[in-house]
């Protein structure tokens, strides 16, 4: 895909988050367009630079340490928001900003021990299940005040709120029933841990109803840089 395109594409995106933002009145800074970049090339993530975009989500980890060592030269935030196997921790607490995909406390655990001194407090989304569908990743809603506790407890982590991946819908007020779920989450447990700001929510198809409900990060991928090709590994 060629800059333009991609420089096009964020143009359109920043415009529908803009309009939603307006129409549930809530800030236009208040939501963060996260770059989802997993299968395209160290160039189109540096177009997506060009045009304005600094945070970049990854979801598989060899894919995304090559595309960092290309980019070195570019100040980016980058985010962790895939399936992650407690062996590869190490490699994502040296080398990323946040992390989206913490659904249990071993994990977590691993990420604190393994964030390097010299980096400021690795930044934490613990990742929920909403949908309940025994094949998603993420934890039971259920087990979540306890985890977030925990999770709170450990050093060098900041935990920073949700993120969920609700079952794909195209109805609106679906889509908006799921969202509210994790926005009620949150709410419950910043009566306990107050810090919490942060609702990573809402990919392409379903960013309006997202931010509806109070998204502070969307996820964006197929919207700004094209359709993937489907990966054996995708769900
Ligand atoms: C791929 C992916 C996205 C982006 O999805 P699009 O539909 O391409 O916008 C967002 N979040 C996660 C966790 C993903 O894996």
């Amino acid at each position: 895909m060629t800059d333009t395109i991609i420089a096009d594409n964020i143009t359109r995106v920043r415009d529908r988050i803009r309009r939603a933002a307006q129409q549930y009145h809530r800030a236009d800074n208040s939501v963060t367009l996260l770059a989802v970049s997993k299968t395209r090339g160290a160039d189109e993530v540096r177009a997506a630079h060009r045009a304005g975009l600094s945070d970049i989500g990854e979801n598989y980890l060899s894919e995304a340490l090559d595309k960092q060592a290309a980019l070195t030269e570019l100040p980016l935030v980058w985010h962790f928001i895939g399936p992650l196997q407690s062996n590869k921790s190490r490699a994502v607490a040296e080398h990323f900003d946040w992390v989206h995909s913490v659904d249990r406390l071993k994990l977590a655990r691993r990420l604190s021990e393994q964030r390097p001194p010299a980096l400021a407090a690795l930044n934490i989304c613990l990742q929920v299940n909403i949908s309940g569908e025994a094949s998603k990743a993420g934890c039971a809603p259920s087990a979540l005040p306890a985890l977030a506790q925990q999770v709170a407890a450990l050093p060098r982590l900041r935990l920073r709120g949700l993120m969920a991946i609700p079952a794909p819908s195209d109805n609106e007020a679906e889509q908006r029933a799921a969202f509210a779920q994790l926005r009620a989450l949150l709410e419950q447990l910043r009566e306990e841990l107050p810090a919490l700001d942060t609702l990573s929510m809402g990919m392409s198809g379903d960013m309006e109803a997202a931010i509806a409900e109070g998204a502070t990060i969307v996820r964006v991928g197929t919207d700004i840089f094209g359709a993937r090709e489907k990966k054996p590994s995708d769900v």
